[in-house]
């Protein structure tokens, strides 16, 4: 391809997006228009998985094209090193007009901003909803509004004044919809006199199941708080509670809506219902913002007359548990958590309403990018490049299972740290509970122990068959394999290998 006709890249990423809260996705609880219009328009990717599921280290790998024991961010709190070579270099490199907007959390100072963008600014860590403050190649800038609509409108005044003989590749990163679930004044009604259908694993009793999951500590019954909920968690796990509703608390920008209001509950199951639609609605509040000014971006490449010569990309770090198994959070290899909505609008290479079901990686991204921009110098990146794909088809030898792992062993909800490997059918995950010295961790042994599920007949993965002889051959030809990937990505097995 011509330099000439490279197109331009917008790549757009919020933060927990689960792909079951995008009506292209079919969700059962919203409705994402603009978001929808992506995927009616190009390509919807239902086995779109991150390597490992929590913020830092997803943007590190999408960043980078590596592994998170290559790249080193393996937990939150690891931050990158930014002098690694990463795919903002190399399309800078290529004659690519370079920015980043929005979300980083990648660590701050000299030697964890952006590298490789010509244009940054960006959240300071996780950032606020409203009010940014935010940092300006290197400097500080402080905002008015909310941080949804401001990512959006810096993207917009970037595109309006870039250089048009070049092509662009801008990443446009969202705070929302990340804990803790701040609607705008816009969205804040939503819902309000609804009741969203409750997700089908909601009353989990974690039966059958490793004690990782049963041990988390991300239930929506027990383990969320004020800010979660914007009023003081009812106490117990029934019964009555007067809620008070502050104005705001320190960081947080709280809307009160039903100060003083009286709650009781008579039954287990009323009070968890009663937490998940008070999460759900926020969460999906902030998600209608983002469809909102996903819409802005889509109407300002048109008006700019480079619609159809941009790679539109919509995706998240990660999924995120929306009730499902009882949680909220994310950081399982289970389906919810692993799995990232990715959408693509490219008309010149996709034809509309594609569906693509092969297995892609957030580590395929940054390859797929140097395809694109015809880079051919980058060696390091150990993803591979999806583009074929687009076209319906994955070329012969395509993957056809996925590596994970996640490290940041029982920080924030008492994960315990795991690998394992996911195929079409089946997920072979093994949790050996061991912080093994890495930052963010808590040192404390957990017992090891393995989950096997057979995703054609568990696709909610609420039995694990790992010990039933049935399953014999298919755990061991998946070990096999979950080894060979390892080998494969420069990572080794912590287990004894028998
Ligand atoms: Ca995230």
């Amino acid at each position: 391809m011509s330099k000439s006709k490279r197109p331009n890249i917008l790549f757009i990423m919020s933060d927990d997006h689960a792909a079951h809260a995008l009506s292209c996705y079919g969700s059962r609880v919203n409705k994402t228009p603009n978001l929808d219009r992506i995927a009616n328009e190009g390509i919807r990717f239902d086995n779109c998985f991150c390597t490992n599921s929590i913020c830092e280290p997803s943007r590190a790998a999408i960043l980078t094209g590596t592994y998170n024991h290559i790249n080193g961010v393996t937990t939150i709190g690891a931050h990158l090193d930014n002098s690694l070579p990463n795919i903002a270099k190399e399309l800078k490199a290529v004659g690519y007009q370079t920015a980043i907007f929005g979300k980083w959390h990648l660590g701050q100072g000299l030697e964890h901003w952006p590298t490789g963008f010509e244009e940054w600014n960006i959240l300071q860590g996780q950032g606020p909803y409203f009010n940014p403050e935010m940092v300006r190649n290197g400097e500080k800038i402080q905002y008015e509004g909310y941080s949804t609509d401001i990512i959006t409108d810096l993207t917009i005044e970037y595109l309006k004044n870039r250089d048009p003989e070049k092509p662009f590749f801008i990443n446009c990163h969202h705070k929302a919809p990340h804990r803790s679930w701040e609607p705008d004044e816009k969205h804040k009604h939503m819902y309000e006199d609804e009741t969203l259908p409750l997700p089908v694993t909601l009353f989990d009793n974690y039966e059958n199941r490793s004690n990782a999951a049963r041990e988390a500590k991300m239930r929506i019954t027990t383990d969320m708080t004020y800010f979660d909920l914007k009023l003081v968690p009812p106490e117990g796990e029934s019964g009555g509670a007067k809620i008070p509703y502050p104005d705001s608390l320190d960081g947080f920008s709280l809307t009160p809506s039903e100060s003083g209001k009286a709650v009781t509950f008579g039954s287990h199951e009323e009070l968890v219902e009663f937490k998940y639609q008070r999460y759900i609605k926020d969460y999906l509040r902030c998600i209608a913002s983002v469809d909102d000014n996903v819409g802005r971006l889509l109407d300002e490449l048109e008006a700019e007359g480079v619609l159809d010569d941009t790679v539109v990309i919509y995706t998240s770090d990660q999924g995120f548990f929306l009730g499902d198994h009882g949680w909220f959070d994310k950081r399982f290899m289970y389906e919810e958590s692993l799995r990232m909505p990715f959408i693509v609008r490219y008309p010149k290479e996709i034809k509309a309403g594609s569906v693509c079901e092969d297995i892609m990686t957030n580590v395929d991204i940054p390859a797929t990018f140097a395809d694109w921009a015809g880079v051919e110098t980058a060696d390091y990146l150990q993803g591979y490049s999806f583009r074929p794909l687009l076209s319906g088809k994955a070329p012969e030898g395509w993957q056809e299972s996925m590596y994970y792992r996640y490290w940041m062993h029982l920080s924030h909800h008492y994960v315990s740290a795991h690998y394992g490997i996911r195929t079409k059918d089946f997920k072979l995950i093994y949790y050996y509970g061991e912080a093994m010295g890495q930052p963010n961790t808590v040192d404390e042994s957990k017992q090891p122990e393995w989950e096997l599920f057979d995703l054609r007949n568990d696709p909610h993965e609420m039995k694990n068959v790992y010990n039933d002889p049935g399953y014999r051959d298919t755990v061991s030809a998946l070990k096999k394999e979950l080894h060979a990937l390892q080998a494969k990505v420069g990572d080794k097995p912590v287990e004894e290998i028998d």
